[in-house]
């Protein structure tokens, strides 16, 4: 199968053989001739699949060949994407495809400022890539009207609903008009997501190219365990000993994410860092600087590195593993992408033991587990399965104290210090209603 067969135009033909693409991915053999034909499409596909250009090339052609000229202030098609990364990454793609037709394309996003946005809005665009709440602040101050749109992109929607942007999504809703065409894409499909699909579809067309909540097969995936206070000396130790070239390490917080990276740093390691702290244009430079291979080391919250594309990244550490289970699958997405293989190492201690359960019941798998030397934890983390099982080992009598026994450090030894029956519950995919009115949760 080629392009060509799927339907795409010369010019699109063009752009794709100057990008080297040369077969067209599932998610785009299916996607691309049903965008065409005009069907809503509810498609489950993991990030590294090729979907944006499985979404972007017929939308693109749709809009080259029908439909009125876009007038002022006016957008014909939205893709609404969770972070700002994303939106710049969906359009950079949107751009290099449309390099041989005559529409205009634009991204907008919080975080920078609004007027020179307003400004490039007035002469209307064909192609708008969004964040929801800039888009709802630009569309409230007139710089944004909806009477040409005729399709809809939500792009990640699984991500937006986690980052509450459920309420936004439900005012643009209202805004659009109701003849449009409408896509979704997600990685995951939890609950909230088909409420929203039955919502926003119309009898759409569902495409899953791979099993439902499977993480990438392409991406080696295994485990360290280790003591939580020992983690930045492991993750040193790993850096050195496999002479790791390119790695992006994600931490659950902001203050993780630099404690690291100061560490790394101060070790002479070349590191950077981005969370949802960093001014826009520092965590773009960052990025941008990591993907030129003048950065080794990138170190980065759920948020701020959701939907990356990083051309061959061959390594993903889990500094620390994700609250919610379903953002493992995204951050293994980063490597093993389009075919490539990667791989992805968590480091995980004894507090972590539900959240790591939890990962393996959602990709039903076992992570396997590696014991580095020196480095085996005093807090032995339980075995688990992809059944959910927690298998705690019984309770080892105490020794008694010996005097001048050595170090603090009881290698290799199962310790029960109560830390496990400590850890905090997994947290529960969220179950609330699509267009609840609730707070926004804080960005990590
Ligand atoms: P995505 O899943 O859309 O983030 O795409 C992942 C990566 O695959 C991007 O770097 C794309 O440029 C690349 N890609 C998408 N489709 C193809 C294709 N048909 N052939 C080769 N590379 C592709």
């Amino acid at each position: 199968m080629t392009f060509a067969t799927l339907g795409l135009i010369d010019p699109l033909l063009r752009a794709l053989e100057t990008l080297g693409y040369q077969t067209p991915t599932p998610v785009q053999a299916q996607a691309i001739p049903a965008v065409l034909g005009g069907r809503d499409l509810m498609a489950a596909a993991q990030t590294g699949t090729g979907k944006t250009a499985g979404f972007a090339l017929p939308l693109l052609q749709l809009l080259a060949m029908e439909g009125p000229k876009v007038t002022a202030n006016s957008v014909r098609a939205l893709i609404l994407v969770p972070t700002r990364e994303l939106a710049e990454q969906v359009h950079e793609a949107v751009r290099q495809y449309a390099e041989n037709l005559p529409l205009r394309t634009y991204a907008v996003y919080g975080g920078v400022s609004i007027n020179p946005q307003m400004m490039k809005l007035r002469g209307g665009v064909d192609l708008l890539v969004a964040t929801p709440g800039r888009l709802l602040d630009l569309f409230r101050q007139n710089a944004l009207k909806f009477n040409q749109l005729q399709t809809l992109v939500l792009d990640e929607a699984d991500r937006m609903l986690d980052l509450g942007f459920s309420e936004e999504l439900a005012n643009i809703y209202r805004a659009l008009p109701k003849k449009r065409q409408t896509l979704l894409f997600s990685a995951t499909f939890s609950d909230d997501i088909r409420l929203l699909a039955g919502q926003m579809l119309n009898d759409p067309l569902s495409i899953e190219v791979s099993p439902r909540n499977v993480a990438a097969n392409t991406v080696k995936q295994w485990v360290v365990t280790v003591d939580k206070k020992r983690k930045p000396e492991l993750f040193s130790h790993l850096l050195r000993k496999n002479r790791w070239k390119q790695v992006l390490v994600f931490a659950k917080t902001r203050n993780g994410v630099d404690a690291l990276v100061e560490r790394l740093q101060g070790q002479g390691v070349n590191a950077d860092g981005i969370h949802g702290d960093k001014p826009q244009a520092t965590r773009q430079r960052a990025l941008d600087r990591f993907k030129a291979s003048e950065i080794q080391i990138l170190v980065a919250t759920d948020v701020a590195a959701r939907g990356l594309d990083i051309e061959d990244l061959p390594l993903v550490v889990n500094f620390d593993l994700p609250i919610v289970a379903e953002d493992y699958i995204h951050r293994i997405g980063r490597t093993g992408r389009a075919g490539s293989t990667g791989e992805a190492i968590s480091l995980v201690c004894a507090d972590e033991v539900n959240l790591l359960s939890a990962i393996e019941m959602l990709t039903r798998q076992t992570l396997k587990r590696h014991d580095e030397p020196d480095f085996i934890p005093e807090h032995r983390v339980p075995e688990t399965d992809a059944s959910g099982q927690v298998i705690k080992k019984p309770k080892k009598p105490k020794k008694p104290k010996t005097s001048g026994g050595g170090g603090k450090r009881n290698l290799g030894k199962w310790v029960d210090s109560g830390e496990v029956a400590e850890a905090p519950a997994v947290k529960p995919v969220r179950k609330v209603p699509v267009f609840n009115t609730g707070p926004r949760k804080r960005k990590p």
